[in-house]
């Protein structure tokens, strides 16, 4: 992974958007932040990211969005919570991290051929559809959305679980698709009344009249 560090300007800013996550339950405390480290010292995945917790707080507070929504490393926390029972602020730093994630989503800023956002949307595709995962199809999916020549090198496992009566070879489904549809497309009516409107969203980045 290629590790970026460049001189942030003001330019880059949303302002509001610390303001806005803040507003989440269990990201209240994020203004709190000492900038201690402790978070980055005991996260065991931090050596692996290209920002550590204690960037990434840092960049979510004073409103740097787009670095912090498409960076790699709020997609490779494991959710162990070790950073969360060892603040010293009591900040919910894991909960933050899953706030990002979801806003990454949302506004399409996660980096495209990284395999766990992808993975995490072809589940949730496939859930939603089905009713039920089908592994084989889902790694597929996301094997053909991010690297393509990785499924030739799993032809091996593939074999085993075909000779093993594992690897369906066609899509799982619950049997009644329908409810299932009817029960989605009411939780989206309800996400969606529950979404601030485009007004609300415009004075929200723009400081809110404050
Ligand atoms: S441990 Fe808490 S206070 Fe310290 S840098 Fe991390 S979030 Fe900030
Ligand atoms: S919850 Fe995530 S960020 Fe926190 S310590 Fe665990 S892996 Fe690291």
């Amino acid at each position: 992974m290629e590790i970026k560090q460049k001189i942030k300007y003001e330019a880059e800013r949303s302002p509001g958007f610390s303001e806005a996550i803040r507003g989440v339950t269990g990201c209240e405390q994020l203004q709190n932040c000492i900038q201690c480290g402790t978070c980055s010292g005991v996260c065991p995945m931090s050596l692996y990211m290209d920002r550590t917790p204690r960037q990434l707080m840092a960049l979510v507070r004073s409103d740097f969005k787009n670095a912090a929504l498409s960076s790699y490393a709020i997609w490779l926390c494991a959710e162990c919570y070790s950073c969360t029972t060892e603040c010293p602020r009591q900040i919910r730093i894991t909960d933050i991290l899953y706030e990002l994630k979801q806003r990454a989503i949302q506004e399409r800023v996660y980096p495209k051929k990284f395999t766990i956002p992808v993975l995490a949307q072809e589940f949730y595709k496939m859930t939603r559809t089905q009713g039920r995962v089908t592994e084989n199809f889902l790694a597929a999916f996301t094997f053909l959305k991010t690297n393509w020549k990785m499924m030739f090198g799993m032809w091996r496992l593939g074999l085993g679980l075909m000779m093993q009566g594992r690897f369906p070879l066609k899509l799982e489904s619950i049997k009644r698709k329908d409810e299932l549809a009817r029960m989605m497309k009411t939780v989206d009516n309800l996400t969606i009344n529950a979404l601030p409107k485009k007004k609300e969203i415009s004075a929200e980045m723009h400081g809110g009249g404050h």
